[in-house]
């Protein structure tokens, strides 16, 4: 018998529609192919929820993914609002969805496609058989929601802003970081600066705590300097990375740039339950929108991680991740990862190819 899921489907603006498109397609494989039934719905965010509704977030797509078992979202954006104030751009949608919607921990794979090995930065030697790490951030703490200002002083203007992280926020993140370490190779490495901030300490504290919960995964912390070095010296030796809001934003975007190409890099942000938002790492690419040029497999493979992350799909979400692979071992490319040799298609034919392909 199979299951039903309810995902609430926000294209978005830009490249956003036809990636989203793609990856819609994919799962429609997914449902025939598995037995299972995905119920979309379609909802307004971002600058076409502006146009349409004059906000960025409009209540009832909160209101609809609050009723999902999941949120797939393309892409928000585009010159036309970037004149707005920064509170009525479309971006603000995202901020919204996050708090609004409990999103507290943010999921960023970084693996490189031995296909695509030529697009990795690192040399040969250093890349090996295999980078697969994950990068594990928390999302609605830490220093960028802790209290902040800005005062006159006799020596001049001084700003502020204070990182703050709980017993309760630090665990939570630490069990996902954990859970997911035990579904991938059963590693944690906690990346944190305990031998400066207070908060780090404490942050170690809990993660040391959290991890006698789950002793066959194995933990190690390393300081963020130390950590920033790490990844593109020895990026093999992570598995799972669990770290701090700040920490968090800069090194799941040093571990995307080893795999090469923004146009293959899934996300997660998780919240309570099996629920979550899943959306491609990059923006809404105004400079491709409508020209058949996106590469949707960022999407594609945030679909998967929504399979085994909010349902539970494992099989389903390995026979997506293993058709991408099967399409780029075939010579497909679109334009951001072509090289010499291989076969430049567009949006749609290297959707349709990875559909073909499960
Ligand atoms: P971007 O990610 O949209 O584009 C950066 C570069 O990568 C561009 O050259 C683009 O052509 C290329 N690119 C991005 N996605 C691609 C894909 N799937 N296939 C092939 N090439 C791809 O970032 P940007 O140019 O800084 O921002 C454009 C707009 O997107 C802005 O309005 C920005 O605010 C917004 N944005 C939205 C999100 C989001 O919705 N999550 C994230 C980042 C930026």
């Amino acid at each position: 018998m199979g299951e039903d899921f309810k995902i609430a489907v926000i294209p978005g603006d830009g490249i956003g529609p036809e990636v989203v498109r793609e990856a819609l397609g994919v799962l429609e494989k997914i449902a025939v192919t598995s037995g299972h039934r995905f119920t979309t719905k379609e909802l307004l965010a971002g600058g076409c929820a502006i146009d349409a509704t004059g906000r960025p977030l409009p209540p009832e797509t909160i209101a609809a993914c609050r009723e999902s078992d999941a949120v797939l979202l393309g892409a928000v954006g585009g010159g036309k609002w970037d004149g707005l104030p920064g509170d009525q751009r479309p971006e603000m949608a995202l901020l919204g969805l996050r708090g609004q919607l409990g999103l507290y921990a943010n999921l960023r794979p970084a693996f490189l496609y031995q296909q695509l090995k030529e697009a990795c930065p690192l040399k040969p030697e250093i890349i090996g058989d295999q980078i697969d790490l994950m990068v594990v951030r928390e999302l609605t703490g830490g220093i960028y929601f802790g209290p902040r200002g800005r005062s006159k002083q006799d020596s001049g203007e001084q700003a502020f802003d204070t990182e703050i992280y709980n017993e309760g926020e630090v665990e939570r993140i630490a069990r996902i970081a954990f859970d997911i370490a035990r579904q991938r190779n059963s590693k944690v490495t906690s990346v944190d600066k305990a031998n400066i901030l207070e908060s780090s300490r404490l942050w170690r504290e809990v993660v040391i705590r959290v991890s006698q919960d789950f002793p066959e995964v194995k933990l190690n912390h390393l300081y963020v300097d130390n950590a920033a070095m790490q990844m593109v010296r020895d990026p093999k030796q992570f598995d799972v990375i669990v770290t701090s809001n700040l920490f968090g934003d800069i090194l799941s975007d040093e571990a995307g740039m080893i795999t090469g190409s923004i146009g293959m890099l899934p996300s997660a942000s998780l919240g309570e339950g099996n629920f979550g938002l899943y959306e491609p790492v990059h923006g809404s690419a105004p400079d491709l929108a409508g020209k058949d040029q996106a590469n949707p497999l960022a999407t594609i493979l945030s679909v998967a991680m929504m399979l085994r992350y909010s349902f539970n799909l494992s099989a389903e979400a390995a026979a997506i991740e293993q058709a991408v692979e099967r399409v780029l071992a075939a010579g497909y490319r679109t334009g951001d990862i072509m090289s010499p040799g291989k076969t430049l298609v567009g949006t749609e034919q290297i959707g349709k190819l990875v559909t073909s392909f499960i």
